[in-house]
């Protein structure tokens, strides 16, 4: 027999999530009831993510349970919010068990080490789409906003860029050989939630990379009202990009490529060794790559020279 919907909510989801103690009510009410503790602020997010247009319609369902989770979660590490709930929007051609079963898998093995739970959601029929709305708390007044970036300020990125983007076109087929870490990287990024909790009182600004370092900085940079000048050559690269600009020249993948779900942030000049601990104790690759100036606009340099791009990030309304 067909699964009802109610089934499908039990089975695949309210029995699956963790159960917080600030939770006093989860799934199964017209509203789930949470408790923020005093003195912090609650940070909520949500994204969105359209079979054919964020992913593709093949892709694994596990990883893509990982994957419009950990995107969320992403967006609280940003803040330096701890994350602590979410609610789910679900969007399905049909109920297909095994595509349901494995897409929990991939969701609530995320959430579980994350300590998130699964506090609500709307299912409907449709084509295949997915929003998820994540809440977090952070101590009142040290949220990591956009706009805090000083001229001087370094600016870092906590891992390797354009590995997700790599990672695309081995899934496009746009080059043959498939590198494991750049299809992982693609499909199962990691929040940074602890680097994001350890920022608070240090980044003077913070973003989450999702649509390519030039566009996603220049978010930072506007917010703030300052301008930058970002040293190529400093980019945390993956061996495997490393080999493909080699091969290709196409240098603009770690700038503008999205899906790398690191963070970028600023940090006043004198507290470096701070911020590269910070790192290390996360056991994250990150590095210095630039530095905020008060001239406007973002600059990029390579051995050098000036560098210029012509596209700097993705952005679904443009006419391009
Ligand atoms: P309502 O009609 O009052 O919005 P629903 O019938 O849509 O309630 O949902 C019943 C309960 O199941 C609610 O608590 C809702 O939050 C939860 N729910 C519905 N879909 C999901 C889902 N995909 N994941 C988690 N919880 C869900
Ligand atoms: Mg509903």
């Amino acid at each position: 027999m067909a699964l009802s919907e109610f089934d499908l909510i039990r089975r695949f989801f309210a029995e699956a999530t963790i159960r917080r103690p600030d939770t006093a009510l989860g799934i199964g009410d017209d509203c789930a009831l949470l408790r923020c503790a005093a003195g912090m602020e609650l940070a909520i997010t949500a994204d969105t993510m359209v079979a054919g247009v964020h992913f593709l319609p093949d892709v694994d369902p596990e990883s893509l349970g990982h994957k419009c989770l950990a995107v969320n979660l992403s967006d609280l590490a940003a803040m330096g919010a701890e994350a602590a709930w979410f609610t789910l929007a679900l969007t399905l051609p049909e109920a297909d068990e095994a595509w349901l079963a494995a897409f929990a898998r991939g969701l609530f093995s995320l959430g579980h080490r994350c300590g998130v739970q699964l506090v609500g959601g709307d299912t409907t029929r449709g084509p295949l789409a997915i929003t998820i709305q994540a809440m977090g708390q952070v101590p009142e007044g040290q949220a990591l906003c956009r706009s805090g970036a000083q001229p001087d300020d370094l600016i870092f990125v906590s891992g390797p860029l354009g590995t997700a983007g790599l990672g695309l076109k081995m899934r496009l087929g746009t080059i043959d050989h498939a590198d494991p870490a750049a299809i992982a990287a693609l499909e199962r990024p990691e929040p940074r939630l602890a680097l994001g909790q350890s920022l608070r009182g240090l980044a003077s600004a913070c973003i989450d990379i999702s649509d390519g370092l030039a566009g996603d900085l220049a978010h930072v940079l506007a917010a703030s009202g300052v301008g930058a000048i970002l040293h190529y050559d400093h980019l945390p690269l993956s061996e495997c990009v490393t080999e493909y600009i080699e091969e290709t020249g196409d240098f603009a993948l770690p700038l503008t490529a999205g899906d790398d779900y690191e963070l970028c942030f600023t940090v006043p000049l004198h507290r470096r060794d701070e911020a590269d601990m910070v790192l290390g104790k996360c056991g994250l690759r990150g590095a210095a790559i630039g530095q905020c100036e008060t001239a406007q606009g973002l600059r990029i340099n390579q051995r050098g020279h000036p560098l210029a791009l012509e596209a700097p990030g993705y952005e679904h309304f443009s006419r391009a």
